[in-house]
Parts: structure tokens; C-alpha cells; sequence
């Protein structure tokens, strides 16, 4: 592991206790074929957000080296600013990274991808749309749906009607956003998400400003859709519970410099019930990534004393 020293250079520390490496080769999931290739391949990518900042060896996140199972759910924690999101940019190709290689789905990633889908903390739902059209908007504009929407716009509606459905939202279609509930809205946002099928959803904190209750219901509703429907997430969060009941597996990001610090496999038994995040086994990896996390704050904390 390495954490920030004086001069702004990344240094050696001592890697955590289990803590395995964030390069270390294929992540595969417990319901993934180990010897797979991976379905998202970072190599040694590092990202500078312009010229001036690459000059200075500057970089927001650096060295990832990092190896994704087709259908692996995958949870990032870390600090505010540790790069989670610029993480985000580069899988889904919205910033090309300034060193290294990234590859999805066996192809080098030269621009936006089109088989992602994203959804935010925020639902951000047009107003002026009803919930059916806000789902559908992705395949106003993503081909080849945007160029087969006119004619096969009552398959697409089925579609979409059918994935409100399974979120718990038949009867909410024609309603606007500002007549849904916030969990109701961060429903339909994950719908949008998933309309067009992506094979990659990106969740970025999606369920952060939601209360415990209606958190949990979501959390049951991406098992279940995930289950289905086998696509990959990568999903970042401050939640560790969230990200323990989730993922296949955990990485922990570490900020100045950006950097994946440790990988956490989580071995508990599919399908999860709510039931599991009582078990001495789920509250002893919680505890286990807790104590990382603030290991590495003290860390951090100790050297720029
Ligand atoms: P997180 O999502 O974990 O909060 P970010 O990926 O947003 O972190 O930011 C990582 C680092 O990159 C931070 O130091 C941030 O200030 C910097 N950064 C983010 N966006 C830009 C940008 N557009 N230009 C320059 N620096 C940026």
C-alpha cells in the first residue's frame, strides 16, 4: 500500500492485515468462472484532468490496475475527493485516461460507452416528463433504439412499463416526478439506467440521500434486478453495510494520491437476505473494512503531522 509523504509523492506503508491487492489479477465474483477474461480491465491507468496538471505530475488517480468479472458487482468506498468518480469517467470512456490502457468487454475504450448505464444520488428526473417518458429517454438517444424507436416504440413502452413494474412502480407511469416519493424517483432512475439493457450500471452513491427503510428496499431491488439480468456494477458508496450486502467485491480507494488500496472478496452466501446483515459473518467484514479505512486515515493523518 502507499499513502501521500511530505513532498506530495506517493509512499510505502505497510499493506493492512488481509488486505490483499487492488492489482491483484482477476477479481471474479464468487458466481464468475475464475479463468474468464475480465470484463473490465484497468491497466496501470493514471489521469491528469489537463496539461498543466500532467506537467506537474499531478494526477487525480493513479496506477489502477484493476480486473473485473463478467457479471461481478463491484462497491468502491473512499473518501470525498479520493477519485470515485473520475474512476467512473474512465469505465464508462467520458475521460480518456492519461496514461495506461482501459478495456471493456475485450475492446480498448476510445470514447463514451454505450453499454453503460448510470444512475446518481440524485434522480434527476425531467419535470416536465412523466415517470414512462423519463424511463424511456435513453432510447431517445442511444442507437440503435434512438433509429428504431418510431417503430417499435410499443415494445419499448412494454419494456419500460415492465421494468417499472418489477421496482414496485406499476400505476406510478403517468405520474411526474414531484408526485413520487424520493425512493420512488431514484426508482425510476435506475430504470432509465437499465432501459436500454446496458451491461454495465454505474451507481454513484444512488441511494445516499434515501432513509434506512426505503434504503434497504432498494438494496433488495438491485440484488433482484442484478440477479436477473447479470449485467456488471460498479457501485460507490459511503455505506459500508450497503456495499458488504451487495458486492462480490469491495475496493477501497484512498485519496492524495487516488489510488486503490485493498480489495475485499465478500464470501457470503446468494441470494442475501436483509436477514444476513445481522450475522456475526457480516458484521465482522464491516468491522474488518471500518478498521482499514481507519487505519489508513491515521496513516494519513500521522504524515502530515
Ligand atoms: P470523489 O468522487 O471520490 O469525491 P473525484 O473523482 O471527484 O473524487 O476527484 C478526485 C480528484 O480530482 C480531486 O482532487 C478533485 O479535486 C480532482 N478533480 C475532479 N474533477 C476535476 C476537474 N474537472 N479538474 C481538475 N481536477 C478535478
Amino acid at each position: 500500500m502507499r499513502v501521500h509523504g511530505p513532498n506530495g509523492r506517493p509512499r510505502a506503508v505497510e499493506r493492512p492485515a488481509e488486505a490483499g491487492g487492488a492489482s491483484a489479477g482477476s477479481t471474479a465474483g464468487s458466481r464468475t468462472a475464475a479463468a474468464a477474461p475480465p470484463f473490465v480491465d484497468f491497466r496501470d491507468v493514471w489521469l491528469a484532468y489537463n496539461d498543466e496538471l500532467l506537467a506537474q505530475g499531478k494526477f487525480a488517480v493513479e496506477a489502477i490496475d484493476l480486473q473485473v468479472a463478467r457479471g461481478e458487482f463491484i462497491a468502491i468506498v473512499g473518501p470525498s475527493g479520493c477519485g470515485k468518480s473520475t474512476f467512473m469517467k474512465l469505465a464508462t470512456g467520458l475521460k480518456p485516461p492519461s496514461r495506461g490502457e482501459i478495456r471493456v468487454d475485450g475492446k480498448t475504450v476510445h470514447g463514451p460507452l454505450k453499454i453503460s448505464g448510470m444512475a446518481f444520488q440524485s434522480a434527476s428526473l425531467l419535470p416536465w416528463r412523466t415517470t414512462l417518458a423519463n424511463v424511456m429517454l435513453p432510447l431517445e438517444i442511444v442507437e440503435p433504439f434512438r433509429s428504431e424507436l418510431k417503430t417499435k416504440k410499443p415494445e419499448f413502452e412494454a419494456r419500460a412499463r415492465a421494468l417499472l413494474a418489477r421496482v414496485g412502480l406499476a400505476g406510478y407511469e403517468d405520474k411526474f416526478p414531484w408526485q413520487l416519493s424520493g425512493g420512488m424517483q431514484q426508482r425510476a432512475s435506475i430504470c432509465r439506467a437499465l432501459i436500454h439493457e446496458p451491461q454495465l450500471l454505474l451507481l454513484d452513491e444512488p441511494f445516499g440521500a434515501l432513509d434506512a427503510f426505503t434504503r434497504e428496499e432498494l438494496w433488495c431491488i438491485l440484488r433482484d434486478l442484478q440477479a436477473a439480468q447479470g449485467f456488471n456494477v460498479i457501485l460507490v458508496t459511503h455505506d459500508l453495510r450497503e456495499s458488504v450486502f451487495l458486492a462480490d467485491t469491495i475496493y477501497v480507494m484512498t485519496k492524495s494520491p487516488g489510488r486503490f488500496l485493498m480489495k475485499r472478496e465478500v464470501n457470503l452466501p446468494r441470494p442475501r437476505e436483509l436477514d444476513i446483515t445481522y450475522t456475526p459473518e457480516f458484521g465482522e467484514i464491516v468491522h474488518e473494512l471500518r478498521g482499514h479505512i481507519g487505519a489508513l486515515k491515521k496513516a494519513g493523518m500521522e504524515i502530515s503531522q
